[in-house]
């Protein structure tokens, strides 16, 4: 069950760690040294070799770099979906760790919305219905599930296809159900894997523009994966990641320049 009202944040309830590279911020999630390896012996994969990264209470974080330098693994820390092998991870003041698997999983229905490449909608279940999943996981009502994605899904422009399923609905469309999905049951942090990758120029920055505004009007902090050097410029930072590593962090201006040396790297 959803037990947190809007008035009550998480982040005041945590001492809040503040780091200059936030530029005052509270973080909301702080790693240091996370290491994760899949498999064992030859076959070991080590895809986080010690990351260290902050992201800060509002923020838009994004994380880049090139396909299986880990970026997906690193989120999926965050997310609280696949166990880290060493170093420190803590999300709003807390260690999946230190959870049980229930508390973990209560933790996430709570806190963490998703937001993937393929919009991962439930084909069988009208748009109301996939958006209302996180509410009816966290244990609320069909009928008052079912009213409050309703609500969201107004919010990001379809109010009107409620009943409607999946499958009639475009690519950027179904990104927005997803969206609405992510933020249903009132998280404070969202994870986006690849948001823009299936999606042409115009509606990728159309969904990125409807994410920062829905962040900002709910103090939500996002952590976005991405390979598309055209939505940069919606970063609070960028962090570069690269085997396992993280290994630069820009702000600012710092967007063109992670902008130009992606570019750079993408034509090699
Ligand atoms: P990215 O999202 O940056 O493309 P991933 O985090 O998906 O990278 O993968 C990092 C590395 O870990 C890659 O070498 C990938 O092949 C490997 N990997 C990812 N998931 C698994 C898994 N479940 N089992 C084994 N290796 C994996
Ligand atoms: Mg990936």
């Amino acid at each position: 069950m959803n037990t947190s009202s809007p008035t009550e944040s998480p982040i005041s309830a945590i001492s809040a760690t503040l780091d200059s590279t936030l530029g005052g911020r509270a973080a909301v999630v702080r790693c240091r040294g996370v290491v994760k390896t899949y498999g064992s012996g030859n076959s070991a994969v080590r895809a986080l070799r010690g990351v260290d990264i902050d992201v800060g209470s509002g923020e838009l974080l994004m994380l880049v770099g090139p396909s299986g330098c880990g970026k997906t693994t690193l989120i999926s820390v965050v997310a609280g979906v696949l166990d880290r092998d060493a170093g420190e991870c803590t999300v709003l003041g807390e260690d999946y760790s230190k959870m049980s698997s229930s508390a973990r999983a209560r933790f996430r229905g709570r806190n963490i919305g998703f937001v993937f490449q393929q919009f991962n909608l439930i084909p069988t279940l009208s748009i109301a219905e996939n958006a209302a999943v996180p509410l009816l996981i966290n244990g609320m009502g069909r009928k008052q599930a079912l009213a409050q994605a309703t609500e969201l899904l107004a919010q990001v422009g379809l109010g009107d296809r409620a009943k409607d399923f999946p499958m009639r609905l475009s690519g950027g469309q179904q990104q927005r159900v997803a969206i609405a999905r992510a933020l249903v049951h009132r998280p404070r942090i969202i994870v986006c894997d690849e948001p823009t990758s299936a999606l042409d120029h115009v509606t990728g920055q159309k969904v990125m523009e409807l994410l920062r505004a829905v962040a900002a009007g709910n103090d939500l902090s996002l952590l976005v994966v991405t390979h598309d050097q055209r939505i940069f410029e919606f970063a609070d930072r960028i962090a570069e990641m690269d085997d396992g590593r993280i290994n630069r962090v820009s702000t600012g201006a710092g967007h063109a320049r992670a902008a130009v040396r992606y570019a750079e790297d993408a034509s090699k």
